[in-house]
């Protein structure tokens, strides 16, 4: 029996892969609360009409976007706009304007901070007009093959190949634009195995995607190749990489300091050493959730769509998988 509940799943499926829910599985009588789930579900999409793109200037020539999905970060100059994320397919005209409105230069690079539906959705509109896609090796690799999610064994099928980045890396890549230094890191496995944090040097701007969220806890993608170690590796990389200067445009959320990030990577690791203290007693993972582990985070964190007892299972699943 699997021991996050498949509703979580089904929420995952829907907003990170975009996938709509088999009809099989809608038996509304026998389930409210995934009726209920359906009825978000339609109504989240039709909501795409009246989603808003809302920017916000967070350093000269650098503006973060906000609408449905990921933060979108983006960059203009006299060379061109790089752009950081798409969040979803159906956003991506009110997108594009939105970024011509800040300047009517063409957009010349889009980078995917990884491959999750809700920052990566648009690519085949954004090729299409001619955009460069520059991703982590491993997001290409996936797109290009159907996914099977460990949990629920179900299959995603791939990307439409007009979404898949022309141009990957493993570890670290430089932009050279608009007089800004860019630099593309990736640190660890974390959220997914194919995490891009992206770090403009001279204007002190970090965009994290997932690697680092502020709408609770985190969600760590392990059928996508992510491990909870590797995310607290990540933010520690992220930490050095910045300073109580940096503005840190977060995957979700507000933009953020080092002392937000730092919060985040020490309550993490602190959940993350209690899980692992509790595996090393011989504790079964079903009652390390009725310890209270994140009891005193759950007011902060709990909010999102990752409740307490998801992470302490993700965490102890992960531990346990020795990843
Ligand atoms: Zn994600």
């Amino acid at each position: 029996m699997p021991l996050i509940p498949s509703m979580f799943w089904l929420i995952f499926d829907y907003f990170y892969h975009s996938i709509k829910i088999p009809s099989h599985e809608i038996n509304l009588s026998k389930s409210p609360l995934l009726s209920l789930l359906i009825a978000l579900s339609v109504n989240a999409q039709a909501n795409y009409d009246t989603v808003q793109i809302k920017p916000s200037k967070v350093a000269e020539q650098i503006y973060m976007l906000k609408g449905a999905g990921g933060n979108i970060g983006v960059m203009t100059g006299r060379e061109g706009t790089l752009v950081i994320d798409n969040q979803f397919a159906p956003l991506s005209n009110k997108i594009n304007g939105a970024i011509k409105t800040l300047d009517p230069a063409e957009i010349k690079f889009l980078i995917n901070t990884h491959l999750h539906g809700d920052h990566s959705g648009g690519n085949e509109n954004f090729k299409k007009m001619g955009v460069t896609i520059v991703a982590h090796d491993q997001v290409r690799e996936r797109m290009m093959k159907e996914s099977v999610n460990a949990r629920t064994s179900k299959t995603t099928p791939p990307r439409d190949k007009e979404a898949w980045p022309a141009i990957t890396f493993a570890d670290k890549l430089n932009f050279h634009l608009n007089d800004e230094d860019i630099i593309l890191h990736h640190f660890d496995i974390g959220h997914t195995d194919g995490d891009v944090i992206v770090q403009f040097k001279k204007s002190n701007v970090v965009h994290t995607g997932d690697a680092f969220v502020r709408y609770g806890y985190p969600f760590i993608d392990v059928s996508s190749g992510g491990a909870v170690n590797g995310f607290i590796n990540t933010l520690d990389k992220i930490l050095l990489l910045i300073d109580d200067n940096t503005k840190v445009i977060p995957g979700h959320g507000e933009v953020a300091t080092k002392t937000d990030v730092k919060k985040v990577r020490d309550n993490i690791a602190d959940i993350r050493d209690q899980v692992a203290a509790a595996l090393k007693k011989g504790k079964k993972i079903e009652d390390i959730t009725s310890l209270g582990i994140t009891d005193k985070y759950d007011a902060e964190y709990g909010k999102g769509f990752v409740k307490g007892k998801d992470f302490v299972l993700m965490v102890a699943e992960n531990l346990k998988g020795g990843r």
